[in-house]
């Protein structure tokens, strides 16, 4: 017995804490075989949302955007751009050189945030974008900018949208914090275009609203002509890339290609994904601005993420598997675990002190181990989400190869978004994992920094420029 009792003091004593997390987080901890038939279930609803039989019921948008070429470098210009949706709102001024590559100077921009009052996110439609024009009215003023001529302007707008053309599009749901009232199915475009007129005094014209992930491809391609995908991981998630027309029925015409917006934050919202929603997912879901929706961004977005770790954390806290079943208010509020936080639980150096501090300050008194554990529990979580998105991503590039009938493909990937921009491991993991589902295909991951704000503007220099060819 004696002997029994110090092999299990022992075994206790010399358990490696992220053991018990590990077995405590399996459903969460996805292997290539599960990551393959994700993707693969992916690749199904992205079927469902091109063809016009089942879009009306697609989980998984997959939107035109009548974006039909990525920048060539001869596109030139000046635009006032706004970006609205993703975790600040911007005003910027964006000059396109011809012909010099970003790296060089070939597109430089001016930008002010702008903060959004709270009351805004839940008010009134047309006041929300009341403030974007009043924001815009300020930003020429303290820059200047005079009005004598015409400003052209491009808006980038990170939400669903239905586009019939590049400047008009009808909002199909809100989503993240913001949900104004009165807005859902009226054209953006024509909203934004009032606010300034009821602003006054704004000689602009709105030449094009595209979706971020759009504004991250277009900018990412303006150096590089591979770039065909645009991928955001910020507050939300969600992917474009560039699509045979003959393979998109909402759209007329065979020839030629144009970019999709999958909306892939959607998956799973018909229940496709429910074999692998955790309880902690559920109770994510069920706490959020939209109950049901958006199920796969709210496994995967930074907007989630922190709070995925504090249920985790609470629940094993109440069954006694960490800080000795102790639990503090803190810990139960929602929102007191960001995904900063889990960012610097993770980081190289002082991810264990940076654990230890994070708890402390939520009034817990945690052991070392408590620490090593609860940094596991981040890794498992923010794991999940770049494996996830890489599944997403590894059925779109495998989709493109399959349209282009090719044996290897080589791509560019424009990515943007502060969880991929802030988080230490997250680049990485989700390059290695991209690159593990798909050994046939050579893909290229671009920081396209700020991509999400300077895009637009390129989109409305594209767009000039193909209207100027066809005048010629
Ligand atoms: C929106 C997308 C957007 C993504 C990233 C999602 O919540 O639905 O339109 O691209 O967030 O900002
Ligand atoms: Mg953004």
């Amino acid at each position: 017995f004696a002997v029994h009792l110090v092999s299990f003091f022992f075994s206790k004593l010399q358990e490696d804490p992220t053991k018990k997390v590990d077995r405590f987080l399996y459903a969460m901890r996805l292997h290539d075989d599960q990551l393959k038939d994700i993707s693969a279930r992916f690749q199904a609803e992205m079927k469902k949302g091109l063809s016009s039989e089942s879009n009306a019921a697609a989980a998984v948008k997959m939107l035109p955007t009548h974006v039909r070429s990525t920048p060539d470098g001869t596109e030139k210009g000046q635009f006032l751009a706004l970006d609205l949706g993703g975790s600040k709102f911007k005003v910027l001024q964006v000059k396109v050189r011809e012909g010099m590559g970003i790296k060089r100077g070939g597109v430089e921009m001016e930008e002010r945030t702008y903060p959004i009052p709270k009351e805004l996110l839940i008010g009134k439609g047309t006041e929300l974008f009341g403030h974007v024009s009043e924001s815009l009215k300020d930003f020429l003023h303290q820059r200047n900018i005079s009005l004598e001529k015409k400003h052209p302007l491009a808006f980038t707008f990170s939400f669903p949208c239905e586009q019939t053309a590049l400047d008009q599009g009808f909002l199909l749901d809100w989503g993240k914090n913001y949900r104004p009232r009165g807005l859902q199915g009226k054209d953006v475009v024509q909203t934004l275009r009032e606010a300034i007129d009821r602003t006054g005094g704004l000689d602009v014209e709105v030449l094009a609203m595209v979706n971020d992930t759009v504004a991250t491809m277009m900018t990412c391609g303006f150096d590089d002509e591979y770039c065909e995908v645009g991928l955001i991981i910020g507050t939300g998630t969600n992917a474009c890339y560039m699509e045979e027309l003959r393979h998109i029925d909402l759209v007329e015409g065979d020839e030629g290609r144009m970019c999709v917006n999958t909306e892939w934050g959607g998956f799973g919202d018909d229940d496709s994904l429910n074999d692998y929603i955790t309880e902690f997912d559920r109770d994510v879901d069920a706490a959020s601005n939209n109950p049901g929706k958006q199920i796969f961004e709210k496994m995967i977005s930074g907007m989630y993420l922190g709070e995925l770790v504090r249920l985790v954390v609470l629940k094993m806290a109440k069954l006694g598997l960490l800080f000795d079943g102790r639990v503090s208010d803190a810990l139960r509020t929602k929102g007191k675990i960001t995904t900063a936080h889990v960012a610097a639980m993770e980081e190289y150096k002082n991810g264990l002190k940076n654990t230890k501090d994070i708890l402390t300050e939520l009034d817990l008194n945690p052991t070392s181990d408590d620490c090593i554990a609860v940094q596991h529990v981040s890794t498992i979580v923010s794991f999940r989400s770049s494996n996830l998105a890489a599944a997403g991503l590894a059925a779109i590039l495998s989709r493109i190869k399959q349209n282009r009938n090719l044996r290897s493909l080589r791509i560019t990937v424009g990515v943007d978004g502060t969880v991929y921009k802030t988080h230490p491991q997250y680049p990485k993991r989700l390059h290695k994992v991209v690159r593990r589902l798909l050994p046939e295909c050579h893909v290229r991951f671009v920081l396209s920094d700020s991509g999400s704000s300077k895009g637009a503007a390129l989109v409305s220099a594209v767009a000039q420029r193909l209207a100027s060819q066809r005048r010629q």
